[in-house]
């Protein structure tokens, strides 16, 4: 029997000029036959960035806009009328978010900017880890998603790629709840698998032009790496984005969990790794594709908790390896992160007064990591607790 397989484009793109962009996604999209094989003109399409918070382009917080405009135009060029764009940002509005991406309403091939603010409660009930979900109106009223991600790192799943984007889909304040229903890397990452099992985004495209290391999603470092990666199969795609970065693509439960759920594939046998420029394609190899476009001393998390019987209580593991901690010379009070805090009663709060910078409960903490995600002078990471192990180096590309 022929063997499943997923294709993950791969298309060197070395700065954010607007045509180079367009031309590049073009010829990763030629591979499965441009937008005309993957969405009907008159199909209502919502495009999904990363837009974590209003930031400008050049801290890598978001998908740049240079991507965004590629897409709709190349989605205005195949004749659909009815494009919107639009994300649930983790604070502040979707608006204020791609306006402060320099995006112009008028200015955007004849797409709308959509609030992504109403929420729609959705039954499912072939959800493996979750059976329901409070999405954006727009994610049950499209047609078809497209999905259009940053290459970041994450302090709760390693990275944030194609898979985790889709958390974007739950409307507002209420992904706090799913911190606190789902609190550990792993069940958090079957929800997500979920999500894509009851949404089924129709094309995945990363914008890795210039990527986040370090204490991503929202407080890292640009990092220049030089690609968009465009494929269908999104934990295919995020597993090319670990072999870009030689991270072992099992240890992100992302991609793990996706491919357990069906969602995806994570194993080298079954991706075709297919390197595009504007005038040809060919298939490489992981190890061509490591020495061509790889970076191995890319800032990510490659610590592995220490595989015992104890795993099993994953939720526990995850509390004992890693916490978050503020940097007190940062912060500047302003409680972002005690807002931002899902647990009820508050894991992070003024316990010293208002004058102070917040202190942690430990005890309390779930490992969210959403008040580092959210605090806006970057002064909270992931600090290793005292059960982390150094992943023994290795060259995992051979
Ligand atoms: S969000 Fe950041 S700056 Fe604001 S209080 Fe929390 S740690 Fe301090
Ligand atoms: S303190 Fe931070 S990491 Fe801990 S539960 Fe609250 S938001 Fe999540």
């Amino acid at each position: 029997m022929e063997q499943k397989r997923s294709k993950v484009m791969v298309i060197p793109c070395d700065s954010y000029d607007e045509e180079k962009v367009y031309n590049c996604i073009k010829a990763g999209l030629g591979q499965l036959g441009g937008f005309d094989a993957i969405v009907k003109a008159e199909e209502k399409i919502l495009v999904k960035p990363n837009l974590l918070t209003a930031s400008v382009p050049d801290k890598a917080i978001a998908t740049h806009p240079s991507v965004l405009r590629a897409v709709l135009r190349l989605l205005n060029e195949r004749g659909c009328v009815d494009v919107k764009i639009g994300d649930s940002p983790g604070h502040g509005s979707c608006e204020g978010a791609l306006k402060a991406l320099g995006l112009k309403e008028d200015d955007i091939f004849g797409a709308k900017f959509t609030p992504m603010s109403d929420n729609v409660h959705v039954d499912f009930a072939d959800g493996i880890t979750c059976r329901e979900f409070d999405f954006c109106k727009e994610i049950v009223e499209s047609d078809a998603i497209i999905n259009v991600c940053k290459m970041k790192t994450h302090a709760l799943e390693r990275i944030t790629g194609a898979v985790k984007n889709v958390y974007g889909f739950v409307c507002g304040y209420r992904k706090a709840a799913g911190h606190v229903k789902f609190p550990n890397d792993t069940v958090f990452a079957r929800m997500l698998a979920d999500i894509h099992r009851c949404t089924h985004p129709r094309l995945h495209i990363m914008d890795g032009i210039v990527a986040m290391e370090g204490n991503g999603p929202g407080s890292g470092t640009p990092t220049p790496m030089n690609v968009i990666l465009i494929s269908e199969d999104p934990v295919a795609l995020d597993t090319v984005y670990c072999y870009l970065i030689d991270l072992d693509p099992e240890a992100v439960p992302t991609n793990s969990q996706g491919c357990r759920m069906g969602v995806g594939t994570d194993k080298e046998e079954e991706i075709d790794i297919i390197l595009c420029n504007v005038d040809q394609a060919k298939t490489i190899t992981r190890k061509e594709l490591f020495e061509k476009l790889g970076n191995g001393s890319f800032d990510v998390g490659r610590e592995k908790p220490k595989k015992t019987f104890l795993m099993k209580y994953s939720g526990f593991m995850t509390k004992l390896a890693r916490r978050p901690v503020i940097d007190e010379d940062e912060c500047v009070k302003c409680g972002v992160c005690v807002d931002h805090c899902p647990v009820p009663g508050k894991a992070v709060d003024f316990k010293n007064g208002k004058q102070r910078p917040p202190v942690y409960d430990y005890k309390k903490c779930i490992r969210c990591y959403c008040c580092q995600e959210m605090c806006p002078r970057h002064a909270i990471s992931a600090k290793k607790g005292f059960l982390s192990f150094k992943k023994k180096k290795k060259a995992s590309i051979s």
